[in-house]
């Protein structure tokens, strides 16, 4: 008789993803519009998803990721700095934070650091300076850029140029306002007796990827030092290489006629500082280095060793390894390709913008496949690059931003492409 084979069983698989959603929606704040990915762990320029999923990741964490996953240079510097020490507080010297503020004076100008944990804190930091600045003559006042962001906490949300993010949270801290971006004359016009200083992104990425004029930049410096007004600059997301040079006002100027010597007052730093590690910090230009003085600020976290020693890894891969280079070369590559990519298929892509590897992919308006879908167009745009593997981050209702690691390969890059067309070319039929 012939042996009956039983069919094998449906093989047993934990649907690890609802049950993670399920932790998320019982306990943590709902905040954040979250996508529907479970993540797992990462590699290099890929993350995988809990069902094994790979995706490409062209965001990078929002433009923290600068090495990449799991990068052995960060897991290195971790281990070893934690075997010595992980925390003092700032009652005390230690070497990383003094090696780290010394490195970052070396890239931007004379000037000094102070570490903070976030973006958003170190444009807080800024705040103070400015307020500090100008007391004696009673002058508090911050002019920023309209479709500029800065950060969520009370006076983030004041400074950011977005009624978005202020709403619900009134009264707002008094001593913002925002003025059309690289519009100098509405900036000149703005100015009041109590103005202290100016803030504004060299590229602004919430808002939707748009790079300052080099003509705006050197209007400002001159504008400021007319009306002795400090010059500060938000290099969070724009900042650390991402354009091709430390920060993007030297990627901006690097051609322009005195654009050697421009210099702000001011920059702020965060996301990929510490290539993963929460870090923040911002630089102030001499004379006003010194303005908060012993007891005026503090972080009881800021510029730890471990944090520092992690930063000072991650730059001395960015320099050995020439990134800075590689974010201006892939970065060209990658715009170059997405333009010929919008001329092919005009009914969905509209143009690219950005500088580097901060780019971004301008949707049209009225895309025909998104008409009756929910959500915006850059929502459901990102929703079917989830679908073919690549993770990318929305900006307002019709921009993609990519912001990949600055080691992008140009495998990785072609294939970043490859399935950005993939989902171009169907939305275009
Ligand atoms: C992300 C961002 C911030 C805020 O940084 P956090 O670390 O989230 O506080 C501030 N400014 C700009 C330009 C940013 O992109």
């Amino acid at each position: 008789m012939k042996e009956i084979i039983p069919p094998a069983p449906p093989a047993i698989t934990r649907n690890d993803s609802a049950a993670v959603r399920q932790l998320f929606k019982d306990n943590v704040v709902p905040s954040y519009g979250r996508f529907d990915l479970v993540l797992s762990h990462g590699l290099g320029g890929y993350v995988w998803d809990v069902a094994g999923k790979r995706y490409l990741d062209m965001g990078g964490g929002i433009a923290v990721c600068s090495l990449g996953h799991a990068h052995p240079a960060i897991t290195d510097a971790l281990v070893e700095q934690s075997r010595k020490l992980v925390h003092v507080s700032n009652l005390y010297y230690h070497e990383p934070q003094g090696r780290l503020a010394q490195a970052l004076v070396r890239l931007i100008g004379p000037g000094k650091c102070f570490f903070s944990n976030s973006g958003a804190e170190a444009n807080e930091g800024l705040y103070k300076v400015a307020r500090k600045f100008g007391h004696e003559e009673g002058r508090f006042e911050i002019l920023t850029a309209v479709n500029s962001f800065h950060g969520r906490t009370l006076a983030g949300i004041a400074a950011t140029g977005q009624d978005k993010v202020k709403k619900g949270f009134e009264p707002l801290m008094p001593g913002f306002r925002h003025v059309p971006y690289n519009d100098l004359e509405a900036m000149r016009q703005a100015i009041s007796p109590a103005t202290a200083a100016i803030l504004i992104e060299g590229v602004q990425g919430e808002g939707g990827v748009t790079p300052a004029q080099p003509e705006y930049l050197l209007g400002l410096r001159k504008l400021c030092d007319e009306k002795r007004l400090l010059l500060f600059m938000d290099g969070v997301q724009c900042g650390y290489f991402r354009t091709g040079r430390f920060q993007s006002f030297q990627r901006i100027l690097e051609n322009t006629p005195g654009g050697a010597s421009f210099l702000p007052d001011g920059v702020s730093m965060a996301k990929s500082l510490g290539g993963g590690f929460p870090m923040g910090a911002f630089w102030v230009r001499q004379p006003y280095a010194d303005l908060l003085g012993p007891g005026t600020h503090a972080s009881t976290f800021g510029g730890t060793p471990l944090g520092c020693a992690v930063a000072l890894k991650v730059l001395e891969v960015v320099t050995r390894e020439r990134l800075a280079d590689n974010a201006r070369e892939q970065g060209e590559y990658l715009a170059a390709e997405l333009r010929g990519l919008a001329r092919e298929y005009p009914s969905v892509l509209r143009g690219v913008r950005g500088l580097g590897l901060m780019l971004g992919l301008e949707l049209a308006p009225d895309i025909a496949a998104f008409k009756d879908a929910s959500g915006s167009a850059s929502l459901q745009f990102v929703h079917r690059l989830h679908a073919e593997g690549m993770l990318a981050i929305p900006a307002g209702t019709h921009v993609i931003r990519l912001l990949p690691p600055l080691n992008l390969s140009r495998l990785d890059a072609e294939e970043a492409l490859r399935i950005i067309e993939n989902v171009v070319s169907r939305l275009a039929t």
